[in-house]
């Protein structure tokens, strides 16, 4: 069952068409990259099955439901970002266990979640720290538990290793791989790095000027002349 269906969803900024009608269904457990040059509209796409940004035409199901028309935080989905936007003044449990405690889950079911995330992230010598006490890559990996926990249908990943240097982006990059390998969730990641889609993507779907260019996993898309 495909989780993430985007059918033929189109978006315009007054007369400017960024996205001009994109057809694609991301399978169950699927790790699928978007993968485009600067303005070809991959955040505008990912914004619009996040709910953050209408959508001009066309339909999103996830999870088998239209979401067209309701808010991000009843799409059943999680965001990663390049910035991190911790809260600063919380533990990385109260980071992690904020998203859930907001939507009324009960607190032993809170701590078992994060638990698990943490186990998961190697977090869990770091509960009690709060993110100033942290490094760039351990902050990236709590903001992963954050959206983690939510136990979401699908991830939406907004080039979030951009903002990190090159050492800690390739290990970001292995750690994200790991991630996916071990929980398979159903992923959307936006990026313009190749290496990034090369290495994380089940399929690829190449952008430009907000049509799908093309569609296919890493080999057939890299050796297409
Ligand atoms: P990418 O994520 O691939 O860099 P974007 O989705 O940010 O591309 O942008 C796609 C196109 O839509 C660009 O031409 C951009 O200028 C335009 N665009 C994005 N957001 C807006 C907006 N809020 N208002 C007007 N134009 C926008
Ligand atoms: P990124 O490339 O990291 O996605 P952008 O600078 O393209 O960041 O976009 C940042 C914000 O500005 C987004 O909310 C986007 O929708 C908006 N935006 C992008 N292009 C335009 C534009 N031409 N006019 C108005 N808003 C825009």
């Amino acid at each position: 069952m495909a989780t993430v269906e985007i059918r033929d969803v189109r978006k315009s900024y007054g007369p400017v068409e960024a996205i001009k009608g994109i057809d694609i269904a991301i399978r169950d457990g699927e790790f699928l990259v978007l993968l485009g040059p600067s303005g070809c509209g991959k955040s505008t796409l990912l914004r619009m099955v996040a709910g953050l940004e209408g959508i001009t035409g066309g339909e999103i199901a996830i999870g088998g439901r239209v979401v067209n028309h309701l808010e991000p935080k009843d799409r059943d989905i999680a965001m990663v970002f390049q910035n991190y936007a911790l809260y600063p003044h919380m533990t990385v449990f109260d980071n992690m266990a904020y998203g859930l405690k907001i939507r009324g889950i009960p607190k032993t079911e809170i701590r078992a979640r994060v638990d698990k995330a943490a186990e998961i992230l190697e977090l869990g010598r770091f509960l009690e720290r709060r993110p100033s006490q942290l490094s760039g890559g351990q902050r990236q990996r709590v903001a992963m538990g954050r959206a983690i926990v939510r136990e979401p249908a699908a991830f939406l990943f907004d080039e979030p290793l951009s903002n990190l240097d090159a050492k800690l982006r390739t290990q970001m990059r292995v750690e994200i791989k790991r991630l996916q390998d071990r929980l398979r969730i159903t992923s959307l990641y936006v990026t313009h790095d190749q290496v990034e889609a090369m290495t994380l993507a089940d399929r690829i779907l190449v952008m430009n000027h907000g049509v799908a260019e093309q569609i296919g996993t890493p080999l057939e898309v890299y050796q297409r002349p």
